[in-house]
């Protein structure tokens, strides 16, 4: 049976439909799964978690290369084919949660093989994918690689160097905790049922350094985001209607860096992003 027989008869044998609301567009493309896992560079050391299993197409691959696959599956009609379809696999393990409530780090710490990695792949669900990516890299996981198949256009802001055209606030936040590299389009004629859109495989290797000193990652990363709210503002205006800081301030300290007053958000290399943050918690303690 190829992939799209296999899937087409476990929808029919347990009598499913996919769920729009939890993203579930199946992958029946065996090249897009053969690429997948290569791009992963999994072997038998690795722990590798699979965000969204589903019926378990790509699970089976990962199963065959990996020391151990531990899936987190929100769906109770998948878990079911999920632990029927895996009865007598060793290395499987499901968890029934939802992964934005779950402690990856706790799990990490307790499966890890030694002296193996610990990679994420996934055919992530995309009503959810900024906020899964975000968890991932901002839980500062102990792990090596993300690949992962999310939208085309969701993948363009990600893997865009900040300062591009494509950058979105979470530009800067992929830039900052990871090397991130498109690895492969792939058509919507890949899944059933066929989305509107097309995807795209990345692949996030994780920096063991960030690419620049920050002193207050969470405040960094708060103006970035509070910078983006309104995309078609200038920065000027985006902070201070955020309640950031007020239009002087920001035009001195823009003023200071040889910036122009007319500068957007998107515009700003990561760089001068932070010369901005440190400036203005400068300012903030000279105003104690
Ligand atoms: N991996 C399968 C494949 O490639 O055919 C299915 C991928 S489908 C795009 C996304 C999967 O994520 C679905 O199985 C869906 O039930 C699951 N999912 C949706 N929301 C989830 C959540 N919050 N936590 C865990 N899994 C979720």
């Amino acid at each position: 049976m190829n992939i799209y027989e296999e899937t087409k008869f476990l929808i029919n044998k347990y009598n499913i439909s996919a769920n729009k609301n939890l993203g579930q567009n199946f992958l029946i493309d065996e090249n897009v799964i053969k690429n997948i896992i290569q791009v992963a560079e999994i072997d038998k050391n690795d722990l590798v978690i699979e965000i969204g299993p589903g019926l378990g197409t790509l699970t089976s691959k990962l199963l065959e290369k990996a020391g151990k696959v531990i899936a987190i599956e929100l769906d109770k009609k998948m878990v079911t084919i999920l632990t029927d379809r895996f009865a007598l696999y060793e290395n499987f393990f499901l968890i029934n949660e939802d992964v934005l409530q779950v402690d990856l780090n706790k799990i990490i710490k307790e499966e890890k093989i030694a002296n193996g990695n610990v990679k994420i792949v996934a055919n992530l669900p995309y009503y959810i994918t900024t906020p899964i990516i975000m968890k991932l890299l901002e839980e500062k996981l102990n792990i090596e690689s993300i690949t992962v198949m999310i939208q085309k256009e969701v993948a363009d802001r990600l893997t865009e160097l900040p300062g591009g055209k494509n950058t979105g606030a979470i530009t800067y936040c992929v830039y900052y905790y990871a090397q991130a590299q498109q690895v492969l389009l792939v058509p919507n004629t890949s899944f059933i049922p066929i989305p509107k859109v097309n995807s795209e495989v990345i692949k996030l290797n994780i920096r063991k350094e960030p690419p620049i000193k920050i002193q207050d990652e969470k405040e960094f990363f708060k103006i970035i985001k509070a910078s983006f709210m309104q995309r078609r503002k200038t920065l000027i205006n985006g902070l201070s209607n955020a309640g950031i800081c007020s239009k002087e301030k920001i035009k001195e300290i823009l003023y200071s860096l040889e910036l122009s007053e007319n500068i957007r958000g998107e515009n700003l290399s990561i760089e001068q992003f932070a010369q901005i943050v440190n400036s203005l918690n400068k300012n903030k303690l000279n105003n104690y």
